[in-house]
C-alpha cells in the first residue's frame, strides 16, 4: 500500500512499502531520514554542474584543438575530454598527458571514456603515434640529399 512520507528536505512524496510490518516500518523511518526523488535528482544535477565547471575552469588555460565529429558526438566528447583532462591536469608534464590534449577524434572519447587516466594516457600516446606515423614514414622515404 502507498505511504505518505515526509522527506528531510520537508518535500511529502508516496512510496509502496513492500514486506512485513516491521520491514515497512523500518523503511519508513529510514526514507523519511532521506531527501525526496525532486530533491535528490536536483541535488545530483547541481553537483554534476559543479564537477562540470570546476574541469572547465581546470582546463580554460589550455588551447584544445576542435573536435572532429556529428554535433551530437561533439557535445558529448567535449564533456568527457573536458572531464578526464581536468583529472589528468597533475601529469601536465607528462608526454602521455600531451598526447591526449591532441586527440580530436570525438570517437575515441567516447570509446575510451572510462579507462583508467593510466590507461586513458597510453591510449593516447598509441592514436598519436599511429596518427603521426605516415609524415614520419614519408620523411623517411624522401630521397637523401647529403
Ligand atoms: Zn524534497
Amino acid at each position: 500500500m502507498e505511504q505518505q512520507i515526509i522527506h528531510a528536505c520537508g518535500h511529502e512524496q508516496g512510496h509502496y512499502l513492500t514486506g512485513y510490518h516491521s520491514q515497512q516500518e523500518r523503511k519508513a523511518k529510514w526514507l523519511k531520514t532521506t531527501n525526496c526523488r525532486d530533491c535528490f535528482v536536483a541535488e545530483k544535477r547541481a553537483a554534476e554542474a559543479a564537477a562540470a565547471a570546476s574541469s572547465s575552469a581546470a582546463v580554460s588555460h589550455l588551447s584544445l584543438p576542435l573536435l572532429t565529429g556529428s554535433d551530437r558526438q561533439i557535445s558529448w566528447a567535449s564533456t568527457i575530454r573536458t572531464k578526464r583532462l581536468a583529472a589528468l591536469t597533475n601529469f601536465n608534464s607528462d608526454s602521455d598527458y600531451q598526447a591526449c590534449l591532441q586527440v580530436t577524434d570525438t570517437k575515441w572519447w567516447i570509446d575510451h571514456r572510462d579507462l583508467t587516466d593510466v590507461d586513458l594516457m597510453a591510449a593516447a600516446t598509441l592514436a598519436w603515434d599511429i596518427q603521426s606515423a605516415p609524415a614520419i614514414r614519408a620523411n623517411a622515404d624522401m630521397p637523401r640529399t647529403a
